[in-house]
């Protein structure tokens, strides 16, 4: 009797799951849509699902919650998506270790707001914390706004359970804090964007809750100015820029008052205290200097960093670029891309995790259209990253979109290195095939 693949696991083929599931929220379309979505309830309806996919030579496309922004989890025709948002339970939270077992569909802030009720918390939090699912930015490493001191999801991951390409199940890392057991095979799946196997449990590490916050909300004269005073900022937990036309879109008020905008967030016994002291520092530069430690005012602030991307879509459709560098090249690369800009005539809207040297110059296209102008720029602000010592992704993936720059910054021996990692785990080549590498 032939096995089809409605006999493993839930299997949607209606025209509305699969145009759904065909894209993310970049924006970008692949095409037509995929032949067909599988929902697992099951670690071993995953395991079924991709025995099916080698022995067939079907290729799947794993999701969590789609927010994804360079078409990673992207599908079309001829393709199955492996839809995780199922697998859904929080396992376990052990307060004295301060790890949590989680599956993969959970958003990561219901993880955090589990942590809470144990005086913990989760410390990733990109700045799509309410949307995205463990499983999502544990595959693309993502970042987030206490990436400053905490660093990114990698950081974060003890151990992984993976289905690999065959079906079978891969357990890496421990429940203790520290393994040199081996290759670290935990590190080798976090940011592998769905192409080496399918991450269905993953153990984290929780921390404290701090005792106290204190946010300084800070308005500079222009973006430079402001990139020069994040530089004297060292250890902040936060430390958020957003460029005058960004701030003009995501609150017109507070731009009024300046043309670059710095939310720094300190945390601990003496987080006040030492905002005070910081505020100090940065006052003779800045326009306007605000220090609170009330939960709910900096709260509205964190809400307005967050908001940046969802207000500069509004504006038009945009490229989302994702580039790195070192952090003291920030004001040297925010100055290059204000001056690509200036010379190609298209507007770019630029906010940056400015304690991780991460940057997010969003390229307005002409309504959707990448056109050779827009194209220009983007591959100029790619170019002026890597020149001055940065990368292309700092914490969206390579995914679809940004693969035409990889040549660029990896040499022949890293590229060919990358696939035999691939060729290895995935010899068939059934899993998430033209993405990542
Ligand atoms: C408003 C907004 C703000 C954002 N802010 C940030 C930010 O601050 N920092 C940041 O880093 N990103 C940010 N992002 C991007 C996005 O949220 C992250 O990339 C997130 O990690 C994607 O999670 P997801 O569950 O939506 O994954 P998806 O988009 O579904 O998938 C992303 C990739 O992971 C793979 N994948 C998904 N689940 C699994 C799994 N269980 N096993 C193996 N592979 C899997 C997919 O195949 C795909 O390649 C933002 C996005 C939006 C819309």
């Amino acid at each position: 009797m032939t096995v089809t693949l409605d006999d493993l696991a839930p299997t949607d083929r209606s025209v509305a799951a699969r145009t759904a599931a065909h894209s993310d929220r970049s924006g970008w379309s692949p095409g037509t849509p995929p032949d067909a979505v599988v929902r697992p309830g099951s670690i071993a309806e995953v395991q079924a699902v991709l025995r099916w996919a080698t022995a067939e030579r079907v290729t799947v496309v794993p999701r969590g919650a789609g927010t994804g922004l360079t078409g990673g989890a992207s599908a079309t025709a001829g393709q199955v998506v492996l839809d995780l948002s199922g697998l859904d339970a929080i396992e376990s939270i052990d307060p004295v270790t301060r790890t949590a077992v989680v599956q993969p569909g959970v958003i990561v802030a219901d993880l955090d707001r589990a942590a809470a009720a144990h005086g913990l918390r989760y410390a990733p939090d990109p700045g799509s914390v309410a949307i995205a699912s463990i499983g999502g930015t544990i595959a693309t490493n993502a970042g987030g706004l206490r990436c400053a001191r905490h660093g990114g999801t990698r950081e974060a991951v003890l151990g992984l359970d993976v289905v690999l390409a065959d079906g079978e199940l891969l357990r890496t890392g421990t429940a203790g804090p520290r393994s040199v057991t081996g290759y670290d095979l935990t590190s080798l799946f976090v940011g592998s964007e769905g192409t080496l196997g399918i991450v269905v449990r993953a153990t984290v590490r929780l921390q404290p809750l701090p005792v106290s916050t204190a946010t300084v909300a800070a308005l500079f004269p222009d973006v430079a100015t402001a990139a020069a005073a994040a530089l004297t900022i060292p250890a902040a937990d936060t430390l958020e820029l957003l460029d005058g036309a960004t701030l003009a879109a995501v609150d017109p008020v507070l731009a009024t008052d300046g043309a670059a905008f710095l939310l720094i967030q300190l945390e601990g016994p003496s987080a006040l205290a030492e905002a005070a002291a910081l505020a100090d520092r940065i006052r003779p530069t800045a326009v306007r200097v605000d220090i609170t430690d009330d939960p709910a005012r900096s709260e509205r602030l964190i809400a307005t960093r967050r908001g940046a991307l969802p207000a500069v879509q509004r504006l038009g459709r945009v490229l989302i670029e994702d580039v790195s560098v070192p952090r003291t090249a920030l004001a040297e690369t925010l100055a290059g891309i204000a001056a690509i800009s200036d010379s190609t005539g298209v507007p770019v809207f630029t906010f940056a995790h400015a304690g991780a040297g991460v940057i997010h110059p969003l390229v307005l296209t002409d309504d959707g259209a990448v056109t050779p102008r827009v194209q220009e720029t983007v591959d100029a602000i790619v170019a002026l990253a890597l020149r001055l010592g940065g990368t292309l992704s700092g914490e969206h993936g390579i995914g679809v979109l940004k693969r035409r720059w990889l040549a660029d910054e990896l040499d022949p021996v890293a590229r060919t290195t990358l696939h035999r990692i691939k060729d290895a785990l995935d010899p068939a080549g059934v899993l998430n095939p033209g993405k990542a590498i």
